[in-house]
């Protein structure tokens, strides 16, 4: 029998406000962002998956209110889950009967910082979303960070703790490249104030250390000055082969000729309209002619997106720019689509997805969402087995494939990568109708595991992005030479194991129940 942490009893020097009455729903705002999520709320994530019932929801305001919710946490054997926007597939931001931190109560305050070599970052709140980055910094300073995530209603926390990565990953990095200092309170309840140069071990451990090691306060993100518009455009391949050979081409590309943003997604040869050829078009341009497509083009097709960004309404330097760049590649001609939009307005693209993702309810329900980093070496197998066999009805939502550079992440961050300097992120987007309209949920995990089988099987150069595993074993050979390192930093910033327990890397000892 499981009885809840009496939030009353909490015993918090200068309390933070606590969700305890365990009945309350979420005070979600239009934007779908929670205030104050309530213990429903903090029970499950984005991936509606996985359930567990914290004792206690805690909204701290200030760092010295996580250093001693996490002291408490301590002496009352519990776990401390910090929840960013709780936008994990695997429960990764839950606590199974411990203790909650809604990082969206700290303090938002936003502060430009300038840097020695005459450069700046913004000071953000570790619960901030990136879209209140994006906003603060345009709207005070016309500046914005480097590198960023598609969808924004992520927290700065949440993503330097996983990875963050979009089509500006291949030039900028991933997020985790670019942060240069962090506030946490590590495992121990301890303060601390981390970068590159100082407690740099404890800086590298928190950049994809899945919240293992310290829970993110602040962090300080370069900025570099916003461009105003981007022309958007994507281009349609019936062949992988050459839809590689160009992305890779593209994300290798340095100096002037290099495009701003670089990503891609396959997509089903057919009219369907969320899996098929509608999905490739913007809404306000040309339709797709599938009369354009080869004759004898396989099940499934391939999208190339890329973005220049540019300062000038109207400008006919990026005209012949783009299509200087276009013309070395290999789609199929009359399958382009352009657009240009604010440079604000396409970084917030995935806000419109979600509006009506919500007002249909997909946003609600299940997603059993699958993303992997694979070495180039083996992308084209994976495409012949994945995509063009197991995946050629489409998932009900995108399906991204598109390359990065290894070089572009620190071997210190705790990530774990594949060992190919080109490496593609794959990213099944599923947004499935709710059973019985749409497939049962534990078939689509069965096709989940299929996948990732497969990737064994064959022997690929691959890793889980946003990884959840059950075992000890399977983390271990997640981190492969990197576990070593990955148990010490345990021990030495978590040594009680109280953070992150949704992630089951480490056991805390059994929560104390009180009666
Ligand atoms: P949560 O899900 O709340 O937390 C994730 C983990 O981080 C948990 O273990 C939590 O305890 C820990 N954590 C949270 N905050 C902190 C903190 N301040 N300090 C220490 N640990 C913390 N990822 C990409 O890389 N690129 C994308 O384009 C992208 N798009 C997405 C779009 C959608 C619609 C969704 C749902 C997810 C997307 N993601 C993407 C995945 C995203 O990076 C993860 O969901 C990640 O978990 C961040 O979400 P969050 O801020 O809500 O963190």
């Amino acid at each position: 029998m499981i009885a809840y942490l009496d939030p009353q009893q909490n015993q918090t020097p200068n309390p933070p406000s606590v969700a305890g009455d365990g009945t309350g729903t979420g005070t979600g705002t239009s934007n779908g962002t929670e205030t104050e999520p309530s213990i429903t709320t903090a029970s499950s994530d984005f991936g509606g998956i996985i359930h567990a019932v914290p004792a206690a929801v805690i909204h701290p305001k200030s760092i010295t209110d996580v250093a001693s919710a996490i002291r408490l946490a301590g002496t009352r054997h519990l776990s401390v889950a910090a929840r960013g926007n709780g936008h994990s597939i695997s429960g990764q931001s839950l606590s199974d009967g411990g203790l909650v931190l809604n990082m969206r109560s700290l303090d938002a305050k936003v502060e430009l910082v300038s840097l020695p070599d005459g450069k700046y970052c913004a000071d953000v709140s570790g619960g901030a979303l990136w879209e209140e980055v994006l906003e603060w910094c345009v709207k005070n300073y016309n500046m914005a960070p480097l590198s960023w995530t598609d969808y924004l209603g992520l927290t700065v926390g949440g993503t330097l703790s996983n990875g963050g990565v979009s089509g500006q990953a291949f030039r900028h990095g991933p997020q985790v490249a670019n942060v240069v200092q962090m506030e946490v309170v590590t495992g121990d309840g301890e303060c601390r104030v981390c970068s590159a140069a100082d407690s740099s071990d404890l800086f590298y451990a928190l950049l994809g250390g899945f919240g293992q090691f310290g829970i993110i306060t602040r962090a300080h993100i370069p900025l570099q000055p916003a461009p105003r518009m981007v022309r958007w455009i994507r281009v349609v391949y019936d062949k992988f082969e050459e839809y590689t050979a160009d992305a890779e081409r593209l994300v290798t590309r340095t100096g002037p000729d290099a495009f701003d943003y670089v990503e891609g997604f396959a997509f089903v040869n057919s009219s369907d309209p969320v899996n098929g050829w509608p999905s490739v078009p913007f809404p306000s341009g040309p339709s797709f002619d599938a009369g354009l497509i080869p004759v004898g083009s396989g099940p499934v097709l391939y999208c190339l997106e890329v973005v220049v960004h540019y300062n000038h309404q109207r400008n006919d330097k990026v005209d012949e720019k783009v299509d200087d760049m276009l013309r070395p590649l290999n789609y199929i001609r009359g399958l382009e689509f352009i657009v240009d939009v604010s440079y604000v307005d396409f970084l917030s693209r995935v806000k419109h997805v979600e509006k009506e993702a919500r007002a249909n309810g997909s946003w609600e329900s299940a997603h059993p969402w699958l993303n992997l980093f694979i070495a180039s070496s083996d992308i084209l197998d994976f495409d012949r087995h994945v995509f063009k066999h197991i995946l050629k009805h489409g998932i009900g939502g995108p399906m991204l494939v598109y390359p990065m550079l290894r070089r572009k992440w620190d071997r210190r961050m705790s990530v774990a990568l594949p060992e190919s300097e080109i490496f593609y992120l794959v990213a099944l987007l599923r947004f499935p109708r709710p059973y019985p309209e749409g497939p049962r949920i534990d078939e689509v995990l069965a096709q989940n595991h299929e996948i990732v089988n497969c990737c064994r099987s064959n022997g690929y150069d691959f890793k889980l992005y946003l990884p959840h595993y059950e075992t000890e074993s399977d983390w271990a050979e997640h981190f492969g030479d990197g576990w070593s390192r990955f148990v010490r930093r345990k021990a030495d910033y978590d040594p009680m194991a109280i953070l992150a327990p949704g992630q089951k890397i480490f056991s805390r000892a059994a929560p104390l129940r009180l009666l």
